[in-house]
């Protein structure tokens, strides 16, 4: 893209046409589900393009629309499309570029409920798959069939953080005709930017680290424009799974601090990784900014940082002692999600005993934490208070 915008002027300028509505700062909400046209000529172009005029607000809102500028900048794109969910997200670019009888590629282990989309929604209409480990670009290529026509990555998952190369992905797609879609939602547009590696569709929970204050669900595809139109009128306009104007606005109030915010936790998540990984209490961390993750190589080859998300196997032969170690924690909550202010802890070990559920096949002494913007001291006081107590 020529003349790219800098982070600065996206974040602060982009998409607001602040003359359009007496030069306020923060842009308004437009509380609108549909617009009034003067002439019927004007009525007639509109519907020429109503992914770029406002007629409706499922299609159009002006408020939602200077989000969609500031992300597609963001992900180095042509166009973007927001969504009520990452997941409706997800799916709109997966369900809109396969058909019957089509296979899709997907890396092992993606987030769960695009495992689900693949086995038992896009199942019902004769989509196959293959889950393959996508840290060998040779398992993909072995996967292909005649058939394949969409290839899904996710770099790095968010519990134990297996990545891709994307380059070598988008290149063995392009040859192939095969189209790629990406879950980025654990690098965030700041630290990873997959389309300058080739890949074609970018998507987003903005829940995570877009919105970043834990009070929106919402989700986003970047892409080409011809893409964006494509998936526009079809998933978007006929299932309608759009972001309200007033979510629009708080995710466009989230965004300004995107950087300050996750550049904290990534640094807070650095120190304390490097205390847990020298920890006697701590069989092993998983993070792939540490120098001791398997594939830092690539990872520093393709982000530039990894934000606040890792996870720690705890030295424990008993889940008790999981849960007890759990249980002496006070400053992280216990919640699904992450890319907040708040820090938080899953233990796995909640995943075991669940009343009519096979137990997970995750070890019990696995721990996912999400940094936020708390002091990393006091973080890790609390950790050690958490060691302390097993350790007696
Ligand atoms: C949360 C999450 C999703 C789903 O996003 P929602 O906004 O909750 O619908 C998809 N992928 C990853 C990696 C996630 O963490």
């Amino acid at each position: 893209m020529k003349n790219k915008p800098t982070l600065s002027h996206i974040l602060t300028h982009l998409g607001e046409e602040r003359d359009q509505y007496f030069n306020a700062i923060s842009p308004p909400i437009i509380q609108s589900s549909n617009f009034a046209y003067k002439t019927l000529d004007e009525f007639r172009n509109a519907f020429s393009d109503e992914l770029n005029n406002h007629i409706y607000t499922r299609g159009n809102n002006p408020t939602v629309k200077i989000l969609r500028q500031k992300l597609a900048a963001l992900e180095h794109a042509e166009d973007c499309l927001v969504f009520g969910s990452g997941i409706a997200a997800l799916a709109a670019a997966i369900v809109g570029n396969v058909k019957a009888g089509d296979h899709v590629i997907c890396v092992e282990a993606p987030y769960g409920w695009i495992q689900k989309l693949l086995t038992k929604y896009l199942h019902r209409f004769d989509v196959g798959h293959t889950f393959v480990d996508g840290r060998d670009i040779n398992n993909i290529k072995a996967a292909k069939k005649d058939n394949t026509t969409l290839l899904i990555l996710e770099s790095p998952n968010s519990i134990t953080f297996e990545c891709q190369d994307l380059k070598a992905c988008a290149d063995f797609a392009k040859s192939n005709n095969i189209i790629t879609v990406i879950d980025n939602s654990y690098a965030s547009p700041y630290f990873q930017n997959p389309i300058d590696f080739g890949i074609d569709i970018v998507a987003h929970s903005g829940t995570k680290y877009i919105n970043g204050h834990s009070d929106v669900v919402v989700g986003v595809v970047c892409a080409s424009k011809a893409m964006i139109q494509k998936i526009f009128e079809s998933e978007l306009m006929n299932i309608g799974a759009i972001l309200s104007p007033n979510d629009a606005s708080l995710v466009i109030r989230g965004l300004r601090t995107l950087p300050l915010r996750i550049q904290q936790s990534h640094d807070s998540a650095m120190k304390i990784v490097a205390y847990l990984e020298q920890h006697p209490m701590v069989e092993k961390v998983y993070y792939p900014f540490s120098k001791s993750f398997p594939q830092y190589d690539l990872v520093t080859k393709q982000m530039r940082g990894a934000g606040g998300l890792f996870s720690m196997k705890l030295k424990v032969d008993k889940i008790e002692l999981a849960e007890k170690f759990f249980h002496t924690l006070e400053r992280f909550l216990l919640a699904v999600s992450w890319g907040g202010h708040e820090s938080l802890v899953i233990p796995f070990c909640g995943f075991y005993n669940i009343l009519g559920q096979e137990d997970s096949s995750l070890p019990f002494n696995l721990f996912r934490f999400y940094i936020g913007l708390e002091d990393p001291e006091w973080l890790i006081e609390d950790l050690e208070r958490g060691f302390s107590v097993i350790n007696k």
